[in-house]
Parts: C-alpha cells; sequence; structure tokens
C-alpha cells in the first residue's frame, strides 16, 4: 500500500493540515463526509470514528444505528482549492458496524467483495470512465438553471469561451490531486463537457469518480457555475453519460482481452465478458441508470444506447469495443450515466462479465449498423432487445435477476428497489406541464 500510518500523521502535521474529511457514499450513490479536526486523527485511524447509520438514507434503522467509519489510508488527499494554511484533507472510509464486520449496506464493500472474486481467478479489473456534465448559470438567489452561458448572447463577445477556462482549471485541479488526465473536450451539445482519467484498478476507479465529481462541482462553483451530471438536464440535446470503458489483466498484466490470432483482435473470453453484460444489461439498469431522468436519455438520437447489441464499429449499441488493441483491448459499457453509484455499478459489470467468462456464455453477432435506422421487425428477427424504457421496468427488471440481487445483497437489494420504487410512484402520479399543454384544450 501506498501510506502507512506515520506517513499520515507526518503529512498532517508538514502541510499544516487542519480538518480531514471523512468520506463514504450511500447506496444512492451521494457522497457523505464527517469532518474531524486533526487533534482525532489517531482516533480515526485506529477505527474508532462512530457515526449515526440511521440518519443516512438506505443504511440502517434506529434500533442499530452505530458504524463505525475504517479509513483506506491510501485514499488520503489534501484539497488544493482549500486555504493554504489550516488545509483541509480527506480520506476515503469503509463502514463497519459495532461488531467489526463489514456492512453489508456500503457499496464500497460489494465493489471490493466482487473484485476479490476476480483476484481468485487470477484478474484484475481496470476501468477508465468517461464523464460528462453541463456547466449551467444560477438565479440570482444562487440557485442552479439549466440556462447556459454559451446561449446567453452577453458572454458570445468575450475571446474565449467561458466554459473552457473552467474545464481548464477543473483539469489543473485535478491534476494536483493525482489524477491523471487524459483528455478533456467539449461535447456535443452546448454548455457541455468531458473529462477523461486514465484506467485504474476498478477500485480506486470508483473513488476516483466520487472525487472527480465533488471536485468539478468545486470548481464551477469557483467560477460562478453550477455543474450538473443530471443525466437529460434539457428536451432536445445530448444528455450527460458516463461510459465505462473495462478490461481485465492477469498478475503480469497481460490483457486477457487481447488476442492477435481472433478475428477482430479479440479473445474468447472477452466475447464471454460481452455476452455476460448483455445477458444482465437489463437488470443493471436499474444501477447504471439509476433515475427516472436517466431514461430520457436512453432515447433515438443522442448518441446514447436504446438497445442491447455490440459492435467493433458502430456507437449506437450498447456495447462498443474501441479501436485499440493489444494492451489497450477494452470493452466500453455505454449506458451509464454520471448519477449511478460508481462502487455498484462496476461491482456489476465485474460480476456480469465474469458469469460470462466462467459460463461460458455465447455472445450474439455483432450488429454493425446503426440500429436506430432498423424497422421493429428487422430488429427482432435479429434478436436484439430494447434497454429498459423507464425506471419501472428498469426495477422489474433488478427484482427478477437473482444473480444481480445476490451481488448486491440482500440488504441494498431490498433498501435500493423501496426507495426507486417510491420515486417512481411520486414522479408518475403527478400531473406535468406536458400533459396539461397536449390534453387539458383538446378534451
Ligand atoms: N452524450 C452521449 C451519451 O449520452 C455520448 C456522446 C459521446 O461521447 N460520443 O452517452
Ligand atoms: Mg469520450
Ligand atoms: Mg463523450
Ligand atoms: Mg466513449
Amino acid at each position: 500500500s501506498r501510506y502507512t500510518k506515520d506517513d499520515i500523521f507526518r503529512m498532517v502535521e508538514e502541510e499544516d493540515v487542519e480538518f480531514i474529511r471523512l468520506q463514504f457514499t450511500d447506496i444512492f450513490g451521494t457522497l457523505k463526509n464527517i469532518a474531524i479536526t486533526s487533534s482525532q486523527l489517531e482516533k480515526a485511524l485506529d477505527n474508532k470514528c462512530m457515526f449515526d447509520g440511521s440518519s443516512v438514507e438506505g443504511f440502517v434503522r434506529i434500533e442499530e444505528s452505530d458504524m463505525y467509519l475504517y479509513p483506506d489510508y491510501d485514499t488520503f488527499e489534501i484539497f488544493p482549492w482549500r486555504p493554504q494554511q489550516g488545509k483541509v484533507a480527506r480520506l476515503i472510509c469503509d463502514v463497519y458496524t459495532p461488531d467489526g464486520k463489514p456492512f453489508e449496506g456500503d457499496p464500497r464493500w460489494i465493489l471490493k467483495k466482487t473484485i476479490k472474486e476476480a483476484n481468485e481467478m487470477g484478474y484484475r479489473f481496470d476501468v477508465g470512465p468517461e464523464c460528462e456534465f453541463f456547466l449551467f448559470h444560477t438565479d440570482d438567489n444562487g440557485l442552479p438553471t439549466t440556462l447556459s452561458h454559451e446561449k446567453a448572447g452577453y458572454f458570445d463577445l468575450g475571446p474565449n469561451d467561458l466554459g473552457e477556462n473552467i474545464r481548464r482549471d477543473m483539469v489543473l485541479t485535478l491534476e494536483d490531486m493525482g489524477f491523471e488526465i487524459e483528455a478533456s473536450h467539449h461535447e456535443v451539445a452546448p454548455a457541455q463537457h468531458e473529462i477523461d482519467f486514465k484506467y485504474d484498478e476498478a477500485l480506486k476507479t470508483a473513488d476516483n469518480i466520487q472525487t472527480f465529481k465533488m471536485t468539478v462541482k468545486t470548481i464551477a462553483k469557483r467560477h460562478g457555475l453550477y455543474a450538473t451530471f443530471m443525466p437529460k438536464p434539457k428536451f432536445g440535446i445530448s444528455g450527460s453519460g458516463m461510459h465505462i470503458n473495462m478490461s481485465l489483466a492477469t498478475e503480469e498484466g497481460k490483457n486477457i482481452f487481447a488476442d492477435e490470432n481472433g478475428k477482430i483482435g479479440l479473445s474468447d473470453d472477452a466475447y464471454h465478458f460481452i455476452a455476460g453484460i448483455m445477458k444482465h444489461a437489463r437488470g443493471m439498469s436499474a444501477i447504471t441508470n439509476p433515475l427516472v431522468n436517466s431514461y430520457k436519455r436512453l432515447v433515438p438520437g443522442y448518441e446514447a444506447p436504446v438497445y442491447i447489441a455490440w459492435s467493433a464499429k458502430n456507437r449506437s449499441p450498447l456495447i462498443r469495443i474501441p479501436a485499440s488493441r493489444g494492451n489497450g483491448t477494452r470493452v466500453e459499457l455505454r449506458n451509464p450515466d454520471p448519477t449511478a453509484n460508481p462502487y455498484l455499478v462496476l461491482a456489476l459489470c465485474l460480476a456480469a462479465g465474469l458469469d460470462g467468462i466462467k459460463n461460458k456464455i455465447e455472445v450474439p453477432e455483432s450488429v454493425d449498423c446503426n440500429i436506430y435506422e432498423m424497422t421493429p421487425g428487422e430488429r427482432r428477427a435479429a434478436g436484439i432487445e430494447n434497454m429498459p424504457a423507464d425506471l419501472k421496468e428498469a426495477v422489474d427488471c433488478l427484482v427478477t435477476d437473482e444473480f444481480l440481487c445476490s451481488v448486491l445483497g440482500e440488504h441494498i437489494t431490498t433498501k435500493y428497489v423501496e426507495a426507486k420504487m417510491k420515486e417512481w410512484e411520486n414522479y408518475t402520479t403527478r400531473v406535468s406541464q406536458w400533459e396539461i399543454d397536449e390534453y387539458l384544450y383538446k378534451y
């Protein structure tokens, strides 16, 4: 590992760190913090920091509410945007019960457990995400709007696009925090951006996604804008996805998806991995696309997937095989969006892929034409299924996929499904402006 306890004491002392945030993620993917002063550091590093789990949604009932945070020393990081005196640092933690057992409702634990299974098979799971987001204005009260500077005429005069400058600041800040940024660019829609950081082992990547989102929001705010990862903030323009690029490597670092002698440079295990993901894709979508709003992104016309298929040539299917081969061979899953809980997404992707490998699931033919242009009859003939159309269908698919439920465990499955059904009820029983506009005058 990267740091010992002594290293952390030394860094806190040398860097004049005053506050330490103990971070963990709830089952819905929200990053939570408990702040301590450096005087409490010893206690925290000895796993003695406690919090009330009953106030975290989806965690525990009041009767069994004491939870402990076990910091992962290797995640120690100083926030570069805080004051240079009395700095603020963070440690990402695992959540434990009072009797010293990992808490089964801790998504980081679910991912760790699944990774362990891959390690036992001799594999390391590498993941690189592509997070997209919008930068919007806030109103006079500081509340986020869906207005963008790129449409507001008064910014057009400047020699530089405001968004580009902010993105540059985000990239530099992320680099300060140890990220290796591979690319950053403007996305298709006005005010939409993407920043890609280097792939890493899955647990590190899931931690990185949480840190990334927090950093992007923090830097946007510093510049007076609001960064949102909401999947489809505006009708009629692209939504924001979080493509997940995956590969498995042996202990010696050989990518097992690559095979020079394979027809398109892919190994049999790569095909089985793809097949496993395709088999479970519908059930997984309740996790990869967790919001009512997520399904408004998964519609034809915006480079977001609607159909369960794979291709090495075309971007319309759920799974694409990017061109790079050899050790860069990877499988890109295109439906996840950045509001998903990254720990649970990666746990399910890995488990589903391994299910494909273990059971030698056969992959269907690739679909290399534009699936959106096929007729429903052609799609049926080619055996191409749809992704769930809404959150309700996705949750139904999750509860009927026993394999996925067992990966998530009883606690998370129950709490998650309960909360998502409530969310759906809440949404679907309301009368929307669209309905009023469409029906009130006609009938
Ligand atoms: N924004 C698209 C999506 O919703 C992806 C566009 C792209 O990266 N090519 O997934
Ligand atoms: Mg990209
Ligand atoms: Mg993109
Ligand atoms: Mg991509």
